[in-house]
């Protein structure tokens, strides 16, 4: 019997001992490769020395300080770091604990703005369908997935849903991406229009989806569509980076890349590749100088956020990706990845569509790649692979089923930055198996 209050108490759960590199062992010392085991967390993989001993020494120093009183020069050199690097001026770095709670403090910045600013109070939030953005309950009110909402019924946030960026699934015959953008852009200036513009206070969406959608990346002028209705209106954009940050899609920033910059992001997940929980919330100049302007304090906090450890840790996973030129190991070894699931996979009836963008790979399941339709949900595919993929030796991250609007099921792929084309190979060696055994 155990005490532990785990998520899921009817699940059996073997034992993580110890990993190494971008292998994980059980108590039986059967390995694992972590290709996202760790939902996109371990970009370093496991027992980095260089994070480690940064880890030590920060302990040696100081582990903790109370942000009230006390800033230190680990959570000052991250900020720095992080500040130089992210697009336009979000040179404001506010540290968080976690994913959840960088979303939470973007929603209350956002909302706290308009208060700052003299402008009446924006109460509502627009997100999009087949969404993730936390668990807290700010963070789960605006996602968009039903089925996760519904036992917290009501929420405290009041959030409206606008469709995801999906061409494999919704860009029409004959509409260039240009046009489907266009769409999708009046579709929220639509909903905007609908609640009238001085009520919304932000768009909030990921960059490019995880792991409710298989590493889904926008067309390319999406975000600079959306990014002008949300001007036109006064609406902040909040883009969420939690997973597709910090490198996996192979930039810093994941919308480097869609020539967009946001009001606020939030990142977390690579920032301390899973060696200290952290996240942070990123703020554009205009925000900060409002706060500054207004009270001089934004409403919110917690007890452990720039944690000295934490941030000690975060600084040193970044200056090895910098030191080490990952990011473009991330942008090869995610081409090949691709390649070889695509040979591997790509004339397979049920793999319906392979992508993503650097180390951020999708494959998502279908009844037949022509129709598209997903897989009967009784059937819980995902399930299976994640199941049949431990048992061969693999971690990746399943998510599926038709629920309320989780257009089949799919497979989320991000292994570390670290891997080499031989350790690629294997994942998808790996992979492959699992799709023929679960899928014969
Ligand atoms: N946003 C996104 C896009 C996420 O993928 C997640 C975690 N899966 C979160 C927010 C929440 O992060 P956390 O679990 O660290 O609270």
């Amino acid at each position: 019997m155990t005490h532990v209050f785990h998520r899921n108490p009817r699940q059996h759960l073997d034992f993580a001992m110890r990993g190494q590199g971008i292998e994980l062992f059980d108590q039986n010392g059967k390995g694992y490769i972590d290709a996202s085991g760790g939902a996109a967390v371990s970009c370093l993989g496991h027992g980095h020395p260089v994070v480690i001993q940064a880890i030590k020494d920060q302990l040696d120093r100081i582990a903790y300080a109370h942000s009230s009183f006390f800033t230190t020069q680990a959570a000052e050199d991250l900020a720095d770091f992080l500040a130089e690097r992210a697009p336009g001026d979000l040179d404001h770095v506010y540290f968080l604990s976690g994913g959840s709670e960088a979303v939470e403090a973007a929603l209350k910045l956002a909302r706290q703005y308009f208060v700052e600013t003299g402008q009446p109070a924006r109460r509502h939030f627009i997100a999009r369908r087949q969404s993730y953005h936390g668990n807290t309950l700010g963070a789960l009110a605006i996602g968009g997935n039903a089925w996760r909402r519904e036992p917290f019924l009501p929420l405290l946030v009041p959030a409206h849903h606008v469709a995801p960026c999906y061409a494999y699934r919704d860009q029409l015959p004959g509409e260039s991406e240009e046009q489907y953008a266009e769409r999708l852009a009046q579709e929220l200036e639509q909903k905007i229009l609908e609640l009238g513009a001085g009520n919304v206070a932000a768009f909030v969406a990921e960059t490019v989806v995880g792991a409710t959608a298989g590493a889904l990346a926008p067309v390319k002028t999406y975000w600079r569509r959306m990014r002008e209705v949300c001007d036109r209106h006064g609406v902040l954009l909040i883009l969420d980076e939690v997973m597709s940050g910090m490198g996996r899609s192979g930039h810093l920033f994941a919308c480097a890349e869609d020539d967009v910059v946001p009001d606020i992001i939030a990142i977390a997940k690579g920032l301390g590749a899973g060696y200290q929980p952290i996240g942070a919330m990123l703020a554009s100049g205009r925000i900060y100088d409002a706060i500054v302007a207004g009270s001089g304090f934004f409403q919110h906090g917690h007890t452990y956020m720039g944690h000295a450890t934490a941030c000690a840790a975060a600084l040193a996973v970044q200056e090895v990706i910098e030191r080490d030129h990952l990011l473009a190991n991330v942008l090869a070894r995610g081409e090949q990845l691709r390649g070889e699931l695509r040979s591997a996979l790509g004339q397979h009836r049920n793999v319906g569509d392979i992508r993503g963008r650097g180390l951020f790979v999708g494959v998502e399941f279908v009844q037949d790649r022509a129709g598209k339709a997903a897989l009967d949900p009784a059937q819980k595919t995902h399930a299976r692979l994640k199941t049949q993929a431990m048992h061969n030796g693999l971690l990746m991250y399943p998510m599926g089923g038709t629920i309320d609007g989780v257009r089949g099921d799919h497979v989320l792929l991000a292994p570390p930055f670290i891997c080499t084309d031989a350790d690629i190979s294997e994942i998808v060696a790996r992979f492959a198996a699992t799709v023929s055994q679960v899928l014969p």
